[in-house]
């Protein structure tokens, strides 16, 4: 069986998924109290609609999209508002959340079928913006906005992200195994939409029931869809990476997957446009994994947007007493968390607890040019990182620091343990304010 990978670049660490590979998804209790962040989506944060004291019902606009690349927030809960406050989530963003205290008793409203494919493509946009539906493999992109295709462009290939490269991470497998016909309709929805010339889901090798699984359906379904066997390689999550490998096409520097007639979509949010579809339900919850070597029992749970993580680390047992590093996302590309406390927002595909620090302390490059070897980007992390150390931003940038994806493969690779993801997001940030 031929496995198709991108080239350039990557690295191999060890997968840790046999950790939560086989924990089929179980629903989470819902909370006592939710913290929902107007601010998780890429674009402009929404603008609350509640204040303190109002009711909410579950499914209900809580926050609205507050420019074209920003999305809806709604209720996850049916409950009472008791604050709306500041709040930080695990990338560090800040923004004003809505604090729910949950009814004991909760409704479920979403369960009337409506049959989507007699809608127009523009209605069935219309209902993905308005179901809040971002992009769920953590750029939280607002789903209208990446399906909506401008005049003159046509798209080629519509490529389902299904390879959820980042270690320990097995939320879209448990959902490839255990909603395989929900997430191909979904794709069809999207397809609808885009009218691709073709259509195809990246799966990697250590995924291959998954692969087979869905390959069975598309065949029950009579679908245009064609699976991809992919090696493992890290980051091939990763838009750019996925294209390269799946229909051989390179994205240049500054553009996006359309410029090359693609869209990329995470298997997450191709069952998120499902249910928008389907059934009219906003994005109100996810499949998340907790896992790691310091959990005492690793999940795969589906979780209402806004529960604390400290709630799903106790639904997972709870921590060990070796407990050093709380992660938000996967190990390469995920924010350590100080604050348990913190809620899951429509992008935490997984909490990890780990009992080692991932930043070590560092020493001086040796110019081993190792990082260089294998960025996916083709950039020259260990002269970015110079240059960013001795404030030079816009040589850092004349090098590239703008394309790079902060994918962690030059840190991982690292003998001096240089914290030079770090370093890229603090001189993007510098050399934007010096523009
Ligand atoms: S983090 Fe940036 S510089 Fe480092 S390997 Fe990834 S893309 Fe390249
Ligand atoms: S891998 Fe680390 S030590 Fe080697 S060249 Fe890059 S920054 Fe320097």
């Amino acid at each position: 069986m031929k496995l198709a990978t991108f080239k350039r670049g990557g690295v191999h660490p060890a997968d840790r998924k046999e950790l939560s590979k086989d924990k089929a998804i179980e629903r989470l209790p819902m909370p006592s109290e939710l913290i929902v962040s107007m601010s998780q989506h890429l674009g402009a944060p929404a603008t609350p609609l509640k204040k303190k004291g109002d009711t909410v019902r579950k499914g209900e606009v809580i926050g609205s999209a507050s420019s074209y690349v920003s999305a809806d927030v709604h209720s996850p809960a049916d409950g009472v508002v008791t604050d709306v406050r500041k709040v930080r989530v695990a990338s560090g963003a800040v923004a004003d959340a809505i604090v729910i205290k949950c009814d004991e008793e909760q409704s479920n409203p979403f369960t009337e079928s409506y049959d989507w494919r007699s809608e127009s493509s523009e209605e069935l946009l219309k209902l993905i913006r308005a179901m809040g539906i971002v992009g769920m493999g953590g750029a939280t992109f607002p789903t209208d906005v990446k399906l909506t295709v401008p005049m003159g462009k046509k798209v080629d290939a519509l490529v389902i992200n299904g390879v959820e490269c980042e270690p320990y991470l097995t939320s879209d497998y448990r959902l490839m195994m255990e909603h395989p016909e929900e997430l191909l309709e979904g794709t069809m929805a999207a397809a609808k939409i885009l009218n691709p010339d073709q259509i195809i889901i990246g799966i990697e090798a250590n995924k291959l029931d998954a692969a087979a699984l869905l390959e069975e359906k598309i065949s029950a379904n009579g679908y245009p869809i064609r699976v991809q066997r992919l090696m493992m390689k890290y980051p091939q999550g990763d838009e750019k990476q996925l294209l390269k490998a799946t229909i051989g096409k390179e994205v240049p520097s500054g553009k996006l997957p359309l410029d090359v007639g693609a869209v990329v979509c995470n298997a997450s949010t191709a069952f998120a446009i499902y249910e928008a579809v389907r059934f009219h339900k906003p994005l109100i919850e996810r499949i998340c994994t907790i896992s790691g070597e310091s959990v005492n029992n690793p999940k795969n749970v589906i979780a209402p947007i806004g529960t604390k993580f400290s709630d799903l680390i106790a639904y997972a047992g709870g921590a060990k007493d070796d407990l050093v590093s709380l992660i938000g996302g996967g190990p390469m590309m995920g924010f350590a968390v100080a604050d348990p406390d913190i809620p899951m927002v429509k992008g935490s595909g997984g909490v990890l607890m780990l009992p080692k620090m991932l930043d070590d302390v560092s020493f001086p490059c040796v110019l081993c040019g190792k990082c260089v070897q294998h960025c996916p980007m083709g950039l020259q992390p260990n002269k970015m990182f110079r240059n960013i150390k001795y404030g030079n931003y816009q040589a850092a940038m004349d090098l590239g620091l703008m394309d790079c994806k902060e994918c962690g493969c030059c840190a991982y690779t690292c003998p001096s343990h240089l914290p030079l993801v770090q370093g890229f997001k603090l001189g993007k940030k510098l050399g934007r304010k010096k523009k």
